[in-house]
């Protein structure tokens, strides 16, 4: 994800390929990305391998014609299990038989990219030879128009004689490739003089522009003259929407109340005071709730931390108590194991699971708490409840995701508790209702616009000459009904229609 669109890491993943010494492909358009899958399998079985196809953000997010091989089938086989615990069970004397058959196969992976299709020499200008891979392809091609290109497509192994043969061709070799200089490095392996990361940005995603200012600087290109700003249309100032959760999500309660009920201040650098809450959050649409107004997280770093996180502050001895927040999906991916932690090291957490009974973020997928199977097939739902009681947590319970109140003296009581506690808020994703409720409405005789309701977050909420507005179209009606909890003048109610 280079320029960390939708995560909070921007590793070079072709590293992976290397480390595990796992054959890496890696398209450059949408059409190759629909034929390196066809050859990412052949490699898998020829060699017998796994094969890791690669694609970023700008692969995965472009949209294409792509010509389809009506013949492409799949060679459907009786599936079968050949016993071979040397190759199948990894203590370590079979390790190091296998471990020579790794390097033979590399060996024989290295031969064979050399020849491999999708890699491809186009020979122009030969004063600069350009070596690229991915997106950074397309954008290569559109700055250096007139210069020789060297298309890679298979990242691990490199075609070592390709380069070198590229590379004799012309008389400069610079590499174009997005975040680390993991090609730049291979070619200069190879006793090749080349220039890269010297003008191209080692953060970020890339596009043309910024690859042709890189070159200009570094005087690989000269500086053509822009088009006058009076004879291009300005470019269209489209409003701001700032990343929010969606109006009758069930988060916006629990994050409503841990922050604005005093249980946790927003903002940075600030001294914590007694009997205000650490918040540990985890990845899912609730993680929304850092951004203002709600700006109720005090951390995320990955799946499955907010407990463990959680954990480690106690036991470092932070004197705050912390509440570890995350969603059915994610606790059931990867939060059993902290919360097993929690118990098994007598530590005092208390843990909110948010659930909205789908992986919402991502799509609503079905997990091991929906009763749907990854087929979509109904399936056996495993009980949250008796779960985390299974686990031996003793002090579980479950809220209705909407009640304000509820929410508020379950916190109360289970942070009181030494013992490890786990509360259930639980309420359905506003996306997943089909019947919404009647949009509720503000009576402006009886709103004095003091604006407490905006507090919450909700984007059907507005100002319009100084009392408050309800989006008739995004409301969802009494299914959530947060905003008439916390509205003190009781000025919110159903709407006619
Ligand atoms: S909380 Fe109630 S009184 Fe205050 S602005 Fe909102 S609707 Fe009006
Ligand atoms: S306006 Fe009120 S009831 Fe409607 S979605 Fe927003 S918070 Fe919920």
């Amino acid at each position: 994800d280079p320029g960390e669109h939708s995560s909070q890491g921007e590793q070079d993943n072709r590293h992976f390929a290397r480390i595990a010494k796992v054959p890496m492909l890696e398209p450059t358009n949408s059409q190759e990305a629909y034929e390196l899958m066809e050859w990412a399998f052949n490699i898998s079985e020829e060699f017998d391998t796994p094969v890791l196809l690669r694609s970023t953000t700008r692969i995965s997010h472009c949209k294409t014609v792509v010509d389809v091989n009506k013949e492409r089938k799949a060679d459907l086989r009786q599936p079968s299990f050949t016993r071979s615990p040397a190759k199948y069970v990894m203590v370590p004397s079979n390790a190091r038989v296998r471990r020579h058959a790794m390097e033979e196969r590399i060996i024989k992976l290295q031969a064979y990219v050399e020849e491999f299709p999708l890699n491809e020499m186009l020979l122009a200008d030969r004063k600069l030879g350009v070596i690229s891979n991915g997106v950074a392809y397309q954008y290569a091609r559109e700055v250096f128009k007139d210069a020789s290109h060297l298309k890679l497509t298979t990242i691990y192994p490199i075609p070592a004689n390709l380069i070198r043969r590229f590379a004799q061709e012309v008389e400069r070799v610079v590499v174009v490739e997005e975040l680390d200089p993991y090609l730049e490095d291979e070619v200069r392996r190879l006793g090749i003089a080349v220039t890269g990361k010297e003008f191209i940005p080692i953060i970020g995603e890339l596009n043309s522009e910024i690859v042709e200012d890189g070159a200009i600087k570094a005087g690989i290109l000269t500086a053509s003259p822009k088009p006058s700003p009076q004879s291009s249309s300005p470019a269209p100032q489209l409003p701001a929407r700032r990343p929010q959760l969606c109006a009758g999500c069930p988060h916006v309660a629990t994050e409503f109340v841990l922050r604005k009920l005093g249980f946790h201040t927003a903002g940075s650098g600030k001294e914590l005071k007694e009997g205000e809450f650490i918040v540990t959050s985890d990845i899912g649409c609730y993680t929304l709730g850092v951004y203002p107004p709600l700006a109720a997280l005090d951390t995320c770093a990955c799946m499955g931390a907010s407990i463990g996180q959680a954990l480690g502050l106690e036991k470092a001895g932070i004197p705050n108590k912390v509440v570890a927040v995350l969603g059915d999906s994610t606790f059931m991916h990867s939060g059993i194991t902290g919360l097993i932690d929690v118990v098994y090291n007598q530590g005092s957490t208390t843990v909110i699971i948010l659930d909205n009974q789908t992986t919402a973020m991502t799509g609503h997928q079905g997990h091991p708490g929906t009763g749907i199977s990854a087929t979509g097939a109904k399936t056996q739902a495993v009980e949250l409840e008796s779960l985390v009681k299974g686990i031996g947590i003793k002090d579980v319970n479950v809220v209705d995701a909407f009640d304000l109140k509820a929410i508020e003296s379950t916190i109360k009581r289970s942070v009181e508790n030494d013992e490890p506690s786990v509360i259930i808020a639980r309420g359905p994703c506003i996306l997943s209702v089909k019947t919404k409720g009647t949009p509720l409405e503000v009576d402006t005789e009886e709103c004095v616009g003091c604006f407490d309701c905006l507090d919450i977050g909700c984007p059907a909420i507005s100002v319009l000459e100084d009392i408050a507005c309800i989006d008739a179209d995004m409301c969802v009606g009494t299914i959530c009904g947060v905003c008439i909890q916390v509205c003190p003048q009781d000025a919110i109610s159903e709407g006619k229609r």
